[in-house]
């Protein structure tokens, strides 16, 4: 059976012109360059990298919210274009970092949450109705809050109104841009196990998008890390957290401070800036800010390699490096 979710080479390129009557091209953002992965059904998969690495961008080009400028994306086994899409747009949902931004506020919940079902010609306004309570439960919402309006909830209940707007018209998968991101700590945890709860009950899978790796290590079966645009590193979370072979990974994870102070001067935060994703480095784009840099690193991009069952590895030197970062020197569990 093919993936819920196969995506290849899927690369978003935008020209940088510079003047007004004579525009010339000047440089090229390389956003998205050459993307691969795939999700199974009832699977998260996270995307995490710094910010601007091209997660966003990616889970827009999923959704076909913005035009690829190559690449191929699968659903269920079909290539998403024309006809397709239309499908996509009901099987695949979207959950976005801001549930401040994301609501409309001038629309009750009941009419916000009930949306998508209109625009699939699901239902009749009588059932729809009903169906908004039955999702408000699901969320943990009490079904009188249909009646309201977004201004009238909380930070978290707002994303708990965006998930059951996304389940409404009961997608298979569910892309969550930064979901937490926006909310304090202590709601975090409790829209995270939210999420995995209708996961169990509704065998979604999630294309989880995060910066923050204590989120992806609770939601994530897989995870892909990102850099400048690339997949780095991809492997089961188990082998992302316990043995990273990249040495951004391993800087990502040793930048995490640890929770015991005397511990802290042991992992070093990740050294110097972001290079532009216009006219990226040569070679590794990672080549600027890795402390194993060689040679080689310079001149030659490295590929995506099998190093272990499910674990890609894009780095020359990945199997010679020394010892990696472990899991209790980086505070996670
Ligand atoms: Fe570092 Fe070279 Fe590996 Fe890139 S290829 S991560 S620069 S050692
Ligand atoms: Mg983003």
């Amino acid at each position: 059976m093919s993936a819920l979710l196969e995506v290849e080479n899927l690369t978003k390129h935008y020209p940088v012109k510079k003047g007004i009557v004579l525009a010339r091209q000047v440089g090229t953002v390389r956003a998205v360059d050459g993307v691969s992965f795939r999700i199974e059904r009832g699977e998260t998969l996270a995307i995490v990298g710094e910010s601007g690495c091209g997660k966003s961008t990616t889970a827009r080009l999923v959704l076909r919210l913005i035009e690829p400028t190559g690449g191929t994306v699968r659903f269920d086994g079909l290539e998403v274009s024309g006809a397709a899409l239309r499908t996509l747009r009901r099987r695949v949902q979207v959950v976005f970092q801001d549930p401040y931004a994301s609501l409309n506020p001038r629309l009750r919940v009941a009419d916000t949450i009930a949306e998508p079902m209109e625009v699939h010609g699901i239902g009749t306004a009588e059932s729809r109705a009903a169906r908004v309570k039955e999702l408000l439960g699901l969320v943990g919402l009490a079904p009188f809050h249909a009646q309201r309006y977004p201004h009238e909830f909380s930070g978290g209940q707002r994303q708990r109104i965006g998930i059951a707007r996304a389940l409404a018209v009961q997608p298979e998968l569910i892309i969550c841009d930064e979901p937490v991101s926006a909310l304090d700590v202590s709601i975090q945890a409790q829209v995270v196990n939210l999420l995995k709860d209708l996961q169990r009950r509704f065998g979604l899978s999630y294309l989880f998008i995060a910066h923050d790796l204590a989120v992806v290590h609770h939601m994530a079966d897989r995870v892909a890390v990102m850099y400048l645009g690339q997949i780095v590193e991809t492997a089961p979370k188990r082998a992302i957290f316990d043995a990273p072979m990249h040495p951004y990974t391993r800087a990502l994870l040793s930048a995490i401070p640890h929770p015991d102070p005397r511990r802290r001067g042991m992992v070093k935060p990740i050294g110097g800036d972001v290079p532009s994703p216009m006219n990226p480095p040569s070679g590794c784009r990672f080549h600027t800010r890795c402390p194993f840099a060689q040679d080689r690193c310079k001149a030659e991009m490295p590929e995506l390699r099998d190093l272990a069952p499910g674990h890609r590895v894009a780095c020359h030197f990945a199997e010679t490096l020394p010892a990696h970062i472990s899991v209790a020197e980086n505070g996670m569990s």
